[in-house]
């Protein structure tokens, strides 16, 4: 206890929150699939970064995370890894269900690498993953929704398209991933849906979730003008979160 208290002191982390889960030291402390270790192997990773150490135990209890960490430090991996783990303990989606966890994203560019990097993780454990944003025809992402993948990164604005001509749902999804919290989310919202900006693009996305699902929010900076709404997409309020601050 003092220990884990000493290195979130060294590390500048400040936690919020009650019975926070312990950080894990390793990969290998973290239960992951055996495929997920391999993959990281692969890469050459040695350990989890700071904010990987104490998202991971937090996210795999089930509770809801706010992450804050800066650029560069993991962020991704950080809810990635605990949604794969999620998606692989769920029975297998029928034909024409919606996917298992959500993944938010603000810019096309964004969605794209976050997707890519879910892919590398997730096709080695049998988790499908696919990627939908604006700017480009419908066609080509109606064709990938039709084969159910159980991850799905979105930026909100295309996803709400495809959820109002019902070429997805979201019944079974009980994982929300909000990458870069603070970003307004609303170029291509507005060039999509002009007066819906960031707020009711993913409050409309959360319409259509349980609401037991679990929040993971990620971000690089955290002003004061989004906390309250960003809170406000958690999925429990009175229910105890979690905050990380690093450094
Ligand atoms: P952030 O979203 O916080 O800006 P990213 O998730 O994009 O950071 O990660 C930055 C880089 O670090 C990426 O190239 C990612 O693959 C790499 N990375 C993630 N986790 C680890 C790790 N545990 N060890 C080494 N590199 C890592
Ligand atoms: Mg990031």
């Amino acid at each position: 206890e003092q220990q884990v208290e000493a290195e979130r002191k060294r590390l500048g982390v400040v936690v919020h929150g009650e019975d926070v889960p312990k950080p894990v030291g390793s990969f290998v402390q973290a239960s992951l699939p055996e495929h997920v270790l391999g993959t990281l192997r692969a890469a050459g990773y040695d350990a989890p970064t700071p904010i990987q150490r104490q998202a991971w135990p937090i996210a795999m209890s089930g509770r809801d995370v706010v992450g804050l960490a800066e650029t560069g430090s993991g962020k991704t991996l950080a809810y990635l890894l605990p949604a794969l783990v999620h998606a692989s303990a769920q029975p297998p989606l029928k034909e024409g269900e919606g996917p298992l966890c959500l993944v938010l994203a603000p810019t096309r560019e964004l969605a794209c690498q976050i997707e890519s990097e879910a892919a590398r993780f997730g096709a080695p454990c049998g988790v499908r993953t696919a990627a939908v944003y604006g700017g480009v025809p419908k066609a080509e992402q109606v064709a990938l929704l039709r084969k159910a993948p159980e991850l799905l990164v979105a930026t909100p604005g295309r996803l709400n398209e495809l959820l109002s001509k019902k070429k997805t749902e979201l019944t079974r999804c009980a994982l929300l991933a909000l990458d870069e919290a603070r970003r307004r989310y609303s170029r291509e919202a507005a060039e999509i849906q002009p007066r819906l900006g960031f707020e009711p693009q993913i409050s409309a996305i959360l319409g259509h979730m349980r609401h037991d699902r679990q929040s993971l929010l990620f971000s690089a900076t955290w002003p004061a003008e989004v906390q309250t709404k960003v809170l406000s997409f958690l999925s429990d309020q009175g229910r105890p979160f979690l905050f990380l601050s690093l450094g």
